[in-house]
C-alpha cells in the first residue's frame, strides 16, 4: 500500500481537498486503485452535529455516515464509495482509545497521547486504507490521506506526530507528503515568505515535503518557483503551481502538465507495482 499525505500550512481552506482528489484522479489514470481518508482534527465524532453555516452541509455516505464535504469530492473524482471510517476525527480516535481503556486493554499502563493516541491513529489508517471502495471489491493500491486544518495548530498535533511515525512504519518508498501553501500576490509581486515559514514549521515537526503545492491567484512565475525550491530545500520539479481556476475539475490537468505523476512514480516506485486492469 502506498500512502500520499496532503497537509496544509498558512491558512485553512487553501485547496487541500481539491489537490488531494486531483492527485488521486491522476494516480487512477495509471491503473491504480485509489482510496482516500480525510482527517478532521475536531472533537465531534462526525460532522452531523456541526452548523452548516460554518463548514457547509455535511456529506452523507452510503452507510449513512455524516462527514466533511471533501469526502464527496473524493467519491466524485475517484468513482468510489467510502465508509464513515474513512473520515477520522479526534472524537472518534479518543472515543476508541477511552473505550479500550475502560475494557482494560491497557491495564497497568498510563494511557497517553504518545503512544496510545498516535498508535490508534496509525492502526486506524492502515485498517481503513485496505477496505475495498470500488465495485471490483479489490483492495486499493494507494491511499490519499488529507490532513484537515493547518500544520502547527494544537488540534492537529497528535495527527502530525502519528504521520511522522507512520512514515517509518510503512517505509520511505510507501509514504509521500504534499504540503499545500499560499503564495499571496502583494502589489503585483508573488510572495514566497509564508511558504518558507510553513515548510520550516513542517520540518520542525519531523515531516519533510516531497512536493509543495502553491496556491496562488495567478500562474506561478519561474523565479517564484526557483525561490521556493531554493529556500524550502526541494527541487524545482517538486514545486507545484496551482493557480485559481474557474472549475476545480481543471486542477488535475494543471498537475498533469507539471508532470506530478512522473515525480510520484519515481518517489513511490510505482513502476514496481503490479497494476491490475481497472474494472470501473
Ligand atoms: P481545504 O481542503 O484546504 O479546506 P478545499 O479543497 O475544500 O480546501 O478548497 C476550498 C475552496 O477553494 C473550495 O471552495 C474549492 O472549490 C476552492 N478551490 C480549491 N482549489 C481551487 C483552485 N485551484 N482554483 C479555484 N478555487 C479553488
Amino acid at each position: 500500500m502506498k500512502y500520499v499525505v496532503v497537509s496544509g500550512g498558512v491558512i485553512s481552506g487553501i485547496g487541500k481537498g481539491v489537490l488531494a482528489s486531483s492527485t488521486g484522479m491522476l494516480l487512477k489514470t495509471l491503473g491504480l486503485r485509489v482510496t482516500s481518508i480525510k482527517i478532521d482534527p475536531y472533537l465531534n465524532i462526525d460532522a452531523g452535529t456541526m452548523s452548516p453555516l460554518e463548514h457547509g452541509e455535511c456529506f452523507v455516505l452510503d452507510d449513512g455516515g455524516e462527514v466533511d464535504l471533501d469526502l464527496g469530492n473524493y467519491e466524485r473524482y475517484l468513482g468510489i464509495s467510502l465508509t464513515k471510517d474513512h473520515n477520522i476525527t479526534t472524537g472518534k480516535i479518543y472515543s476508541a482509545v477511552i473505550q479500550k481503556e475502560r475494557k482494560g486493554d491497557y491495564l497497568g499502563k498510563t494511557v497517553q497521547v504518545v503512544p496510545h493516541i498516535t498508535n490508534a491513529i496509525q492502526d486506524w489508517i492502515e485498517r481503513v486504507a485496505r477496505i475495498p471502495v470500488d465495485p471490483s471489491g479489490m483492495e486499493p493500491d494507494v491511499c490519499i490521506i488529507e490532513l484537515g486544518g493547518t500544520v502547527g495548530d494544537i488540534e492537529s498535533a497528535p495527527f502530525v506526530e502519528a504521520l511522522r511515525q507512520f512514515q517509518f512504519r510503512v517505509g520511505h518508498e510507501n509514504f509521500a507528503l504534499i504540503h499545500v501553501s499560499l503564495v499571496p500576490v502583494i502589489h503585483g509581486e508573488q510572495k514566497t515568505k509564508p511558504t518558507q515559514a510553513a515548510i520550516k514549521d513542517l520540518r520542525s515537526l519531523g515531516l519533510s515535503p516531497d512536493m509543495i503545492g502553491c496556491r496562488c491567484s495567478s500562474k506561478l512565475e519561474k523565479p517564484t518557483i526557483d525561490k521556493i525550491a531554493m529556500f524550502c530545500h526541494v527541487g524545482a520539479e517538486q514545486v507545484l503551481a496551482i493557480h485559481d481556476v474557474n472549475s476545480t475539475y481543471h486542477v488535475p490537468l494543471i498537475l498533469k502538465e507539471q508532470k506530478m505523476i512522473n515525480y510520484l512514480t519515481k518517489r513511490l516506485e510505482l513502476h514496481k507495482m503490479h497494476i491490475p486492469p481497472l474494472m470501473v
